[in-house]
């Protein structure tokens, strides 16, 4: 087990150092802005849409390593996928994360390398920072007022 994490921290480090689709898109179908003010993560969430499915997604901003990783992440994860996959996976991440983790293991898709941040759960005040980028990413999506904060 412990193999496994050090395997996810890895993952985590990786793409806090190199973050995949890291940048501006424009122009873009949806924007939205997160702010974790807990730890001072700040992002920006970028989205091209093709139909009901995420065709492109980029992010920009600063933050801790889980924050900026599980953005990185989440852009390699959701890209490609209509618009009701990409919900499927975010309930599932938010039960990786808060619920309880035998009930997460059987429901919902495949969250594949997102499960990388189960660790996570073990430090409740490290939970937003992994959560904000999905919440902005709904936030971009609902294009709710551009602006979502996890307080
Ligand atoms: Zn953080």
């Amino acid at each position: 087990m412990s193999d496994l994490m050090d395997l996810y921290q890895e993952v985590i480090l990786d793409h806090n150092r190199n973050p995949r689709n890291f940048g501006e898109l424009d122009p873009a179908d949806h924007f939205a802005e997160g702010y974790n003010p807990l730890c001072g993560d700040q992002l920006k969430v970028y989205i091209r849409m093709d139909g009901d499915r995420v065709d492109q997604i980029r992010f920009e901003g600063s933050g801790c390593a889980i924050s900026t990783a599980s953005a990185s992440l989440m852009t390699e994860v959701v890209a490609g996928k209509r618009l009701e996959e990409v919900e499927a996976l975010y309930q599932s991440f938010h039960d990786l994360l808060t619920g309880d983790p035998s009930v997460a293991a059987e429901a919902g898709p495949e969250l594949g390398k997102l499960a990388v941040f189960e660790g996570v759960r073990e430090y409740p005040v490290r939970v937003k920072c992994a959560t904000l980028s999905w919440h902005t990413l709904q936030a971009a999506l609902q294009d709710q007022g551009n602006s979502v904060t996890t307080e």
